[in-house]
Protein backbone atom coordinates (compact mmCIF):
# COMPACT_ATOMS: atom_id res chain seq x y z
CA UNK A 1 0.00 0.00 0.00
CA UNK A 2 1.57 3.71 -1.12
CA UNK A 3 1.62 5.94 1.92
CA UNK A 4 -0.31 8.55 2.25
CA UNK A 5 1.06 12.43 0.64
CA UNK A 6 0.64 15.54 2.30
CA UNK A 7 0.39 18.57 0.34
CA UNK A 8 0.42 22.20 2.17
CA UNK A 9 -0.51 25.68 0.93
CA UNK A 10 -1.26 28.80 2.45
CA UNK A 11 -3.45 31.81 2.00
CA UNK A 12 -2.54 35.46 0.42
CA UNK A 13 -2.64 38.63 0.84
CA UNK A 14 -2.68 41.53 -1.83
CA UNK A 15 -0.15 43.99 -1.10
CA UNK A 16 -1.24 46.11 -3.87
CA UNK A 17 -2.64 46.18 -7.54
CA UNK A 18 -6.55 45.40 -7.14
CA UNK A 19 -8.21 44.67 -10.47
CA UNK A 20 -5.34 44.78 -12.57
CA UNK A 21 -5.20 41.01 -13.18
CA UNK A 22 -8.33 41.80 -15.87
CA UNK A 23 -6.74 44.18 -17.12
CA UNK A 24 -4.02 42.35 -18.27
CA UNK A 25 -1.92 44.36 -15.55
CA UNK A 26 0.33 43.52 -12.57
CA UNK A 27 -0.50 41.79 -8.88
CA UNK A 28 1.85 41.46 -5.37
CA UNK A 29 0.67 39.48 -2.91
CA UNK A 30 2.18 38.03 -0.18
CA UNK A 31 1.86 34.36 1.55
CA UNK A 32 0.40 34.49 4.44
CA UNK A 33 1.49 32.00 8.04
CA UNK A 34 -2.26 29.71 7.50
CA UNK A 35 -2.12 27.07 5.42
CA UNK A 36 -4.53 24.73 3.96
CA UNK A 37 -3.16 20.70 4.01
CA UNK A 38 -4.34 18.11 2.30
CA UNK A 39 -3.77 14.09 2.59
CA UNK A 40 -3.72 12.06 0.00
CA UNK A 41 -4.37 8.26 0.46
CA UNK A 42 -4.53 5.97 -2.43
CA UNK A 43 -7.77 3.86 -2.72
CA UNK A 44 -8.42 0.66 -4.35
CA UNK A 45 -11.60 0.47 -4.96
CA UNK A 46 -11.52 3.90 -7.92
CA UNK A 47 -13.59 6.21 -5.22
CA UNK A 48 -12.97 9.20 -4.09
CA UNK A 49 -13.40 10.47 -0.99
CA UNK A 50 -13.49 13.98 0.13
CA UNK A 51 -13.87 15.71 3.53
CA UNK A 52 -13.35 18.70 5.62
CA UNK A 53 -12.21 19.31 8.99
CA UNK A 54 -13.68 22.71 9.27
CA UNK A 55 -17.21 21.57 7.90
CA UNK A 56 -17.12 18.28 9.76
CA UNK A 57 -18.36 16.90 6.39
CA UNK A 58 -17.93 14.03 3.61
CA UNK A 59 -18.75 13.38 0.15
CA UNK A 60 -18.06 10.14 -2.09
CA UNK A 61 -17.87 10.47 -5.59
CA UNK A 62 -18.17 8.12 -8.10
CA UNK A 63 -17.38 10.33 -11.09
CA UNK A 64 -16.16 13.82 -11.57
CA UNK A 65 -18.06 16.38 -14.05
CA UNK A 66 -17.62 19.96 -13.53
CA UNK A 67 -20.33 22.18 -13.07
CA UNK A 68 -21.52 24.09 -10.02
CA UNK A 69 -20.57 22.06 -6.90
CA UNK A 70 -20.51 22.46 -2.88
CA UNK A 71 -17.02 23.21 -1.55
CA UNK A 72 -15.85 20.03 -2.46
CA UNK A 73 -15.20 21.08 -5.72
CA UNK A 74 -12.03 22.94 -5.39
CA UNK A 75 -10.55 19.92 -3.94
CA UNK A 76 -12.63 17.37 -6.84
CA UNK A 77 -11.80 19.98 -9.57
CA UNK A 78 -8.05 19.69 -9.04
CA UNK A 79 -8.07 15.96 -9.42
CA UNK A 80 -10.54 16.13 -12.23
CA UNK A 81 -7.98 18.78 -13.91
CA UNK A 82 -5.39 16.58 -13.97
CA UNK A 83 -7.34 13.42 -14.91
CA UNK A 84 -8.35 15.91 -18.14
CA UNK A 85 -4.25 16.48 -18.84
CA UNK A 86 -3.79 12.74 -19.03
CA UNK A 87 -2.68 11.91 -15.72
CA UNK A 88 -4.07 8.29 -14.51
CA UNK A 89 -4.99 9.22 -11.25
CA UNK A 90 -7.53 6.69 -9.35
CA UNK A 91 -9.54 6.18 -6.21
CA UNK A 92 -8.07 8.34 -3.14
CA UNK A 93 -9.21 9.84 0.41
CA UNK A 94 -8.53 13.30 0.24
CA UNK A 95 -8.87 14.86 3.67
CA UNK A 96 -8.65 18.64 4.17
CA UNK A 97 -7.57 20.50 7.38
CA UNK A 98 -7.32 24.33 6.57
CA UNK A 99 -6.16 27.50 9.13
CA UNK A 100 -7.14 29.74 6.26
CA UNK A 101 -10.45 31.71 7.08
CA UNK A 102 -13.13 30.55 4.77
CA UNK A 103 -14.63 33.54 2.27
CA UNK A 104 -12.71 36.04 4.09
CA UNK A 105 -10.75 37.33 1.23
CA UNK A 106 -7.82 35.54 2.36
CA UNK A 107 -7.94 33.04 -0.79
CA UNK A 108 -9.20 29.77 0.88
CA UNK A 109 -10.20 28.53 -1.98
CA UNK A 110 -6.77 28.63 -3.69
CA UNK A 111 -4.92 27.59 -0.90
CA UNK A 112 -7.02 23.66 -0.95
CA UNK A 113 -6.99 23.57 -4.66
CA UNK A 114 -3.01 23.96 -4.30
CA UNK A 115 -2.65 22.00 -1.37
CA UNK A 116 -4.63 19.57 -3.48
CA UNK A 117 -2.30 20.13 -6.42
CA UNK A 118 0.65 19.05 -4.17
CA UNK A 119 -0.69 16.49 -2.69
CA UNK A 120 -1.82 14.44 -5.48
CA UNK A 121 1.48 15.45 -7.16
CA UNK A 122 3.68 13.88 -4.24
CA UNK A 123 1.23 10.97 -4.07
CA UNK A 124 1.41 9.81 -7.81
CA UNK A 125 5.21 11.38 -8.34
CA UNK A 126 3.98 13.38 -11.61
CA UNK A 127 6.74 16.26 -10.98
CA UNK A 128 4.50 18.80 -12.44
CA UNK A 129 6.22 22.39 -12.83
CA UNK A 130 5.53 25.76 -10.77
CA UNK A 131 3.38 26.72 -13.92
CA UNK A 132 1.53 23.06 -14.35
CA UNK A 133 0.62 23.22 -10.45
CA UNK A 134 -1.12 26.65 -10.72
CA UNK A 135 -2.36 25.91 -14.09
CA UNK A 136 -4.53 22.93 -12.18
CA UNK A 137 -5.42 24.45 -9.46
CA UNK A 138 -6.96 27.36 -11.40
CA UNK A 139 -8.74 25.00 -13.37
CA UNK A 140 -10.46 23.50 -10.53
CA UNK A 141 -11.94 27.06 -9.84
CA UNK A 142 -12.49 28.38 -13.48
CA UNK A 143 -13.44 25.09 -14.97
CA UNK A 144 -14.89 22.72 -12.63
CA UNK A 145 -16.41 24.80 -10.46
CA UNK A 146 -17.14 27.54 -13.02
CA UNK A 147 -15.87 30.36 -10.59
CA UNK A 148 -14.36 33.26 -13.27
CA UNK A 149 -11.87 34.65 -10.99
CA UNK A 150 -7.84 35.66 -12.38
CA UNK A 151 -4.16 34.16 -12.09
CA UNK A 152 -3.46 35.60 -9.05
CA UNK A 153 -4.54 33.44 -5.78
CA UNK A 154 -2.52 29.83 -6.77
CA UNK A 155 0.56 31.57 -8.31
CA UNK A 156 0.21 33.29 -4.72
CA UNK A 157 -0.27 30.90 -2.97
CA UNK A 158 2.24 28.41 -4.66
CA UNK A 159 4.77 30.37 -5.77
CA UNK A 160 5.30 32.99 -2.90
CA UNK A 161 8.46 33.00 -0.48
CA UNK A 162 9.36 33.40 2.49
CA UNK A 163 10.44 37.11 3.44
CA UNK A 164 8.77 38.12 -0.37
CA UNK A 165 6.35 39.40 -2.06
CA UNK A 166 5.51 38.03 -5.66
CA UNK A 167 4.89 40.66 -8.10
CA UNK A 168 2.85 38.53 -10.96
CA UNK A 169 2.64 40.30 -14.74
CA UNK A 170 -0.96 38.44 -15.61
CA UNK A 171 -0.27 38.83 -18.93
CA UNK A 172 2.58 36.41 -19.25
CA UNK A 173 2.53 34.91 -16.10
CA UNK A 174 5.77 35.18 -15.21
CA UNK A 175 6.77 35.91 -11.29
CA UNK A 176 9.45 37.72 -9.65
CA UNK A 177 10.49 37.56 -6.08
CA UNK A 178 10.82 41.00 -4.27
CA UNK A 179 12.10 41.50 -0.90
CA UNK A 180 9.45 41.70 1.91
CA UNK A 181 10.98 41.51 5.00
CA UNK A 182 9.63 43.75 7.37
CA UNK A 183 12.21 45.83 9.51
CA UNK A 184 12.02 45.24 13.31
CA UNK A 185 10.08 48.44 13.74
CA UNK A 186 7.15 48.17 11.07
CA UNK A 187 4.71 45.26 11.16
CA UNK A 188 2.02 44.58 8.77
CA UNK A 189 -1.63 44.57 10.49
CA UNK A 190 -4.47 42.89 8.82
CA UNK A 191 -8.33 44.16 9.66
CA UNK A 192 -10.56 42.11 9.24
CA UNK A 193 -13.91 44.64 8.63
CA UNK A 194 -16.05 41.83 9.28
CA UNK A 195 -18.37 43.20 6.09
CA UNK A 196 -20.73 41.42 3.83
CA UNK A 197 -19.68 41.76 0.49
CA UNK A 198 -23.19 42.62 -0.29
CA UNK A 199 -23.80 43.12 -4.10
CA UNK A 200 -20.08 42.44 -4.92
CA UNK A 201 -20.69 39.97 -7.85
CA UNK A 202 -22.72 42.97 -9.77
CA UNK A 203 -20.38 45.37 -9.35
CA UNK A 204 -17.57 43.14 -10.00
CA UNK A 205 -19.08 42.27 -13.69
CA UNK A 206 -20.16 45.77 -14.17
CA UNK A 207 -16.31 46.85 -13.63
CA UNK A 208 -14.68 44.43 -16.36
CA UNK A 209 -17.18 44.97 -18.74
CA UNK A 210 -16.58 48.62 -18.62
CA UNK A 211 -12.60 47.94 -18.71
CA UNK A 212 -13.42 45.72 -21.58
CA UNK A 213 -15.38 48.46 -23.37
CA UNK A 214 -12.64 51.31 -22.80
CA UNK A 215 -10.04 48.96 -24.06
CA UNK A 216 -11.58 48.56 -27.36
CA UNK A 217 -12.87 52.17 -27.56
CA UNK A 218 -8.97 53.24 -27.03
CA UNK A 219 -8.24 50.27 -29.85
CA UNK A 220 -5.36 48.93 -27.63
CA UNK A 221 -5.34 44.52 -26.11
CA UNK A 222 -6.20 45.76 -22.36
CA UNK A 223 -5.99 48.40 -20.10
CA UNK A 224 -2.26 47.67 -18.82
CA UNK A 225 -1.60 48.83 -22.32
CA UNK A 226 -2.01 52.20 -21.41
CA UNK A 227 1.14 53.98 -19.94
CA UNK A 228 0.79 56.75 -17.43
CA UNK A 229 2.60 59.12 -19.76
CA UNK A 230 -0.79 57.92 -22.70
CA UNK A 231 -2.91 58.62 -20.04
CA UNK A 232 -4.12 62.63 -20.59
CA UNK A 233 -4.56 61.50 -23.87
CA UNK A 234 -6.40 58.21 -23.53
CA UNK A 235 -8.87 59.58 -21.04
CA UNK A 236 -9.92 62.59 -23.40
CA UNK A 237 -11.16 59.99 -26.08
CA UNK A 238 -13.36 58.53 -23.66
CA UNK A 239 -16.85 60.35 -23.18
CA UNK A 240 -18.45 58.78 -20.22
CA UNK A 241 -17.20 60.05 -16.88
CA UNK A 242 -17.41 56.87 -15.19
CA UNK A 243 -15.52 55.07 -17.59
CA UNK A 244 -12.54 57.89 -16.93
CA UNK A 245 -12.53 57.34 -13.84
CA UNK A 246 -12.20 53.22 -13.95
CA UNK A 247 -9.49 53.57 -16.33
CA UNK A 248 -7.71 56.18 -14.50
CA UNK A 249 -7.70 53.51 -11.66
CA UNK A 250 -6.14 50.74 -13.50
CA UNK A 251 -3.79 52.35 -15.40
CA UNK A 252 -2.46 54.25 -11.98
CA UNK A 253 -2.76 51.29 -10.13
CA UNK A 254 -0.81 49.33 -12.36
CA UNK A 255 1.98 52.17 -12.40
CA UNK A 256 1.78 51.86 -8.42
CA UNK A 257 2.25 47.97 -8.14
CA UNK A 258 5.59 49.09 -10.10
CA UNK A 259 6.66 51.58 -7.70
CA UNK A 260 6.08 49.59 -5.08
CA UNK A 261 8.34 47.29 -6.40
CA UNK A 262 11.05 49.78 -6.48
CA UNK A 263 10.59 51.23 -3.46
CA UNK A 264 11.09 47.44 -1.91
CA UNK A 265 13.84 46.94 -3.40
CA UNK A 266 15.47 50.33 -2.23
CA UNK A 267 14.00 49.14 1.24
CA UNK A 268 12.26 52.78 1.40
CA UNK A 269 9.02 51.79 3.14
CA UNK A 270 7.84 55.32 3.46
CA UNK A 271 7.30 55.49 0.13
CA UNK A 272 5.66 52.04 0.08
CA UNK A 273 3.47 53.34 2.66
CA UNK A 274 2.06 56.28 0.70
CA UNK A 275 1.96 53.65 -2.48
CA UNK A 276 -0.86 51.95 -0.36
CA UNK A 277 -2.26 54.83 0.48
CA UNK A 278 -2.58 56.26 -2.94
CA UNK A 279 -4.17 53.08 -3.96
CA UNK A 280 -6.61 52.95 -1.83
CA UNK A 281 -7.98 57.09 -2.68
CA UNK A 282 -8.15 55.65 -6.29
CA UNK A 283 -10.12 52.48 -5.28
CA UNK A 284 -12.58 54.61 -3.25
CA UNK A 285 -12.74 57.79 -5.72
CA UNK A 286 -12.39 56.32 -9.22
CA UNK A 287 -13.36 52.45 -8.86
CA UNK A 288 -15.73 53.28 -6.13
CA UNK A 289 -15.52 49.47 -4.83
CA UNK A 290 -14.75 50.42 -0.56
CA UNK A 291 -17.57 50.81 1.48
CA UNK A 292 -17.73 52.69 4.94
CA UNK A 293 -16.50 49.93 7.00
CA UNK A 294 -13.06 49.71 5.13
CA UNK A 295 -12.80 53.89 4.83
CA UNK A 296 -12.58 53.72 8.10
CA UNK A 297 -10.08 51.55 9.38
CA UNK A 298 -7.90 53.28 6.81
CA UNK A 299 -8.73 56.63 8.29
CA UNK A 300 -7.88 55.30 11.30
CA UNK A 301 -5.02 53.83 10.79
CA UNK A 302 -3.41 57.01 9.32
CA UNK A 303 -4.49 58.67 12.21
CA UNK A 304 -2.77 56.90 14.31
CA UNK A 305 0.55 56.97 12.52
CA UNK A 306 0.49 54.44 9.87
CA UNK A 307 2.96 54.45 6.94
CA UNK A 308 0.01 53.43 4.63
CA UNK A 309 -3.20 51.40 4.33
CA UNK A 310 -5.67 50.27 2.11
CA UNK A 311 -8.46 47.99 1.16
CA UNK A 312 -7.14 44.79 -0.39
CA UNK A 313 -9.11 42.11 -2.57
CA UNK A 314 -12.07 42.95 -4.80
CA UNK A 315 -13.57 45.28 -2.55
CA UNK A 316 -16.85 46.03 -0.68
CA UNK A 317 -15.54 44.52 2.44
CA UNK A 318 -13.13 42.31 3.27
CA UNK A 319 -9.45 42.88 4.87
CA UNK A 320 -7.42 46.45 5.48
CA UNK A 321 -3.89 46.06 5.37
CA UNK A 322 -2.09 48.62 7.34
CA UNK A 323 1.96 49.52 7.38
CA UNK A 324 2.49 50.43 11.05
CA UNK A 325 5.39 51.02 13.54
CA UNK A 326 5.05 48.96 16.01
CA UNK A 327 4.74 50.67 18.75
CA UNK A 328 1.65 52.26 17.21
CA UNK A 329 -0.40 48.91 17.47
CA UNK A 330 -1.87 49.11 20.62
CA UNK A 331 -3.54 52.28 20.06
CA UNK A 332 -4.88 51.47 17.03
CA UNK A 333 -6.17 48.68 18.20
CA UNK A 334 -7.78 50.93 20.82
CA UNK A 335 -9.39 53.35 18.04
CA UNK A 336 -10.32 51.10 15.58
CA UNK A 337 -12.14 49.20 18.25
CA UNK A 338 -13.58 52.59 19.24
CA UNK A 339 -14.23 53.94 15.96
CA UNK A 340 -16.23 50.88 14.59
CA UNK A 341 -17.91 50.98 18.16
CA UNK A 342 -19.18 54.68 17.70
CA UNK A 343 -20.39 54.08 14.05
CA UNK A 344 -22.35 50.91 14.79
CA UNK A 345 -20.49 48.92 13.04
CA UNK A 346 -19.37 44.68 14.26
CA UNK A 347 -16.37 44.45 16.05
CA UNK A 348 -12.85 44.76 13.65
CA UNK A 349 -10.48 41.93 13.53
CA UNK A 350 -7.28 42.65 13.98
CA UNK A 351 -4.14 40.50 13.10
CA UNK A 352 -0.51 40.56 11.87
CA UNK A 353 1.54 39.27 9.04
CA UNK A 354 4.83 38.80 7.39
CA UNK A 355 5.41 37.59 4.15
CA UNK A 356 5.72 33.82 4.63
CA UNK A 357 5.86 30.24 2.97
CA UNK A 358 4.07 29.12 -0.54
CA UNK A 359 3.22 25.92 -1.17
CA UNK A 360 6.20 24.96 -3.14
CA UNK A 361 8.71 26.21 -0.50
CA UNK A 362 6.85 24.39 2.05
CA UNK A 363 7.06 21.33 0.30
CA UNK A 364 10.65 21.51 -0.75
CA UNK A 365 11.60 22.07 2.76
CA UNK A 366 9.76 18.63 4.12
P1 LIG B 1 -11.76 32.99 -0.35
O1 LIG B 1 -11.02 32.18 -1.35
O2 LIG B 1 -11.46 34.45 -0.48
O3 LIG B 1 -11.60 32.52 1.05
P2 LIG B 1 -13.95 31.93 -1.85
O4 LIG B 1 -15.41 32.21 -1.90
O5 LIG B 1 -13.16 32.02 -3.12
O6 LIG B 1 -13.30 32.85 -0.72
O7 LIG B 1 -13.70 30.46 -1.30
C1 LIG B 1 -14.34 30.04 -0.12
C2 LIG B 1 -14.92 28.66 -0.32
O8 LIG B 1 -13.87 27.69 -0.38
C3 LIG B 1 -15.77 28.21 0.84
O9 LIG B 1 -17.10 28.70 0.70
C4 LIG B 1 -15.72 26.69 0.69
O10 LIG B 1 -16.58 26.26 -0.34
C5 LIG B 1 -14.28 26.48 0.21
N1 LIG B 1 -13.39 26.20 1.36
C6 LIG B 1 -12.32 26.91 1.75
N2 LIG B 1 -11.73 26.35 2.85
C7 LIG B 1 -12.44 25.23 3.12
C8 LIG B 1 -12.36 24.22 4.14
N3 LIG B 1 -11.42 24.26 5.09
N4 LIG B 1 -13.29 23.22 4.12
C9 LIG B 1 -14.24 23.20 3.16
N5 LIG B 1 -14.37 24.12 2.21
C10 LIG B 1 -13.50 25.13 2.17
MG1 LIG C 1 -11.17 32.34 -3.43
Amino acid sequence: MTEPALGTSPGRVNLVGEHTDYNDGFVLPIALGHVARVEATPRDDGRVLISSAQLGESVELEELSPGPRAWWGYVAGVLWALRQRGHALGGVDLALDSAVPLGGGLSSSAAIECATALALDALAGLGLSPAELAEVAQAAENDFMGVPTGPMDQRASLWCTTDHALLLDCRTLTPEQVPFALPDDLVLALVDTRSPHVLADGHYAQRRRACASAAEALGVRALRDVTPADLPAALSRLTDDEQVRRVRHVVTENARVLDAVAALEAGDWASFGRILTASHASMRDDYEITVPTVDLAVETALACGALGARMTGGGFGGTVIALLPVGSLDSFADALGAAYAERGFAAPGLSTTRAAAGGIELSAAR
